[in-house]
């Protein structure tokens, strides 16, 4: 297992698939390192591209506020995606390029020993929980695998497209918000 600083350097310099040769910025993750919670996406937009964050985009922005009004605070979570480079077009990162970067997101896994991690939308479940899983059959309900607690939900982008999720979307994060409680509750934190 690398150590973070191994971990981004590894990242920076990586080119084991084809997204390597056409990023702008690699995005690795943002938020706090020793957090309860991670928040795995699909992959980097234009935007994330641009600033070498994740979520900073118009799907970012509305996640945000979502967690703001859960009141998640930055402090209890850490972001990032199952891809570190843009695929071009926004398109689904292919099997094969999942497969040569996956490895860098369960090293920051083990790095950060999160208790929750929300998959968000259906790139996330497919490689997280199951590849033969559904999204709209499984979100909302918690999995408890190898140690961490699961949440699959929507991609918040899935949001800006699609209004009436929002509710969906809004009653899974207050079971992550009820869960996130207990456990700063029980001191299984820092
Ligand atoms: S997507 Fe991942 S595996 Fe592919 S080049 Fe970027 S960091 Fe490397």
């Amino acid at each position: 297992m690398l150590d973070w600083e191994e971990l981004i350097r590894e990242c920076t310099n990586c080119i084991r698939c084809d997204l390597g040769k056409t990023r702008t910025n690699i995005v690795i993750g943002r938020g706090n390192i020793h957090a309860p919670m991670m928040l795995i996406g699909e992959g980097p937009g234009e935007q994330e591209d641009k600033e070498g964050l994740p979520f900073v985009g118009p799907a970012g922005k509305l996640l945000d506020l979502l967690l703001n009004a859960m009141m998640i605070k930055e402090k209890y979570y850490y972001i990032c995606n199952i891809v570190k480079c843009r695929p071009p077009g926004n398109r689904i990162p292919t099997d094969e390029e999942a497969a040569q970067c996956i490895p860098f997101l369960r090293n920051q896994v083990a790095l950060i020993r999160p208790k929750i991690i929300v998959c968000l939308g259906s790139t996330a479940v497919k490689y997280v929980v199951d590849r033969n899983a559904r999204i709209t059959q499984i979100r909302g309900q918690w999995i408890d695998k190898k140690g961490y607690w699961i949440m699959p939900t929507f991609h918040p982008a899935a949001l800006l497209r699609d209004d009436s999720k929002k509710v969906l979307m809004w009653k899974d994060f207050k079971k992550v918000k009820e869960k996130l409680d207990e456990i700063v509750a029980n001191g299984e934190c820092v």
